[in-house]
């Protein structure tokens, strides 16, 4: 499938741009699940400038999407329309100054995590086991191994759809388990992050240790979107997936972990609408048999074919 090229009018509207537009980019390399169709555009822009200038003309009805790593996404089999916006080199910058470190939404969280290590900062290790970049785990509140975004942040800046840029206090957050109450359509673009005092080795050996568990219990190297559902309140997701007889249940190419059953695994040629209704059919059970109404972590986006 492939959508009108729109580029023209987008280039148009906003002279100077210096960043990439591309008609019909194909997603499903940039998402951890490997599935779904094209961007009807795909802009990468060169900095936040960059980024503001292109919101400023871009026209208000143009959908826009901003996707990071793509580990906490499934695109949908009919692409999405509009504009993905994807941060490239232009916002993959960390900066150490004494305990606080700065990085830019585009930089990988595991990179952020070994840089503070290496410069003594102890407190971020977490994010050497979530396989996002910064924009996804400040959008998410993205948290492993007893450490959560919002434990370590001081502030944050973003652009919002008609251009402003503005920074945000950690107060402005809004942070609740997976989830920041920023307004949908603000685009973060870099983060300051403070953690305490330790010894780089130490801290190195932690996330050794992270690295080790994940690989212990999660399928890390397959087609996945990592935890399929939050956990509700003094519940474990996997626990009442597990408790449903769903691990290791299969729709066309999509299945449930056997390994983690919070994790759902796209097989090659999978489709996005096997995996999401192996998922919704995971709730149908998991409501069946426990009354519980589970909620998606996992982000779905564009149309269905
Ligand atoms: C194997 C595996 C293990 C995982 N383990 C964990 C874990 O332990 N803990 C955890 O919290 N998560 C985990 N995840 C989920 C995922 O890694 C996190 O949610 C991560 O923070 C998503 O970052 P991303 O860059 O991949 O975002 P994407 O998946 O690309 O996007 C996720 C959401 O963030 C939004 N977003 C992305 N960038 C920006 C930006 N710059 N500004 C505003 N919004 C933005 C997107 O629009 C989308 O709504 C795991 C995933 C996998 C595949």
């Amino acid at each position: 499938m492939s959508f009108p090229d729109i580029t023209a009018t987008l280039h148009a509207a906003a002279p100077g741009l210096r960043g990439s537009l591309e008609a019909n980019a194909p997603l499903a390399g940039l998402s951890w699940f490997r599935t779904g169709g094209p961007a009807q555009t795909l802009f990468q822009p060169a900095d936040e400038d960059d980024l503001a200038i292109f919101l400023r003309g871009c026209p208000s009805d143009v959908p826009i999407l901003v996707v990071g790593l793509g580990s906490n996404l499934l695109v949908r089999d009919g692409g999405v329309p509009g504009v993905v916006v994807r941060l490239g080199k232009g916002f993959q910058a960390i900066a150490v100054d004494g305990l606080r470190i700065r990085a830019g939404a585009g930089a990988a969280d595991v990179k952020v995590a070994r840089v503070a290590a290496e410069a003594g900062v102890a407190g971020l290790s977490f994010l050497r086991g979530i396989p996002g970049a910064i924009g996804g785990a400040l959008r998410m509140n993205g948290g492993a191994y007893g450490g959560e975004t919002k434990d370590v942040l001081v502030s944050c800046r973003g652009v919002s759809r008609d251009g402003t840029v503005r920074a945000y206090a950690l107060a402005d957050m809004g942070f609740t388990y997976r989830h920041c109450g920023v307004a949908e359509d603000v685009i973060f673009t870099e983060a300051t992050f403070e953690g305490r005092p330790g010894d780089p080795a130490a801290i190195l050996a932690e996330m050794n240790d992270i690295t080790q568990a994940r690989q212990a219990s999660q399928p890390v190297n397959t087609r996945t979107g990592g935890s399929t559902f939050k956990n509700p309140p003094g519940l474990k997701a996997w626990e009442l997936v597990d408790k449903a007889g769903c691990r290791g249940l299969r729709m066309g190419g999509a299945q449930v972990s056997e390994l983690h059953t919070n994790f759902l695994i796209a097989q090659p040629g999978a489709t996005a609408a096997e995996v999401e209704g192996l998922g919704e059919e995971v709730r149908r059970r998991v409501r069946e048999t426990s009354g519980v109404e589970l909620e998606w972590e996992i982000k779905r986006v564009g149309l269905q074919a």
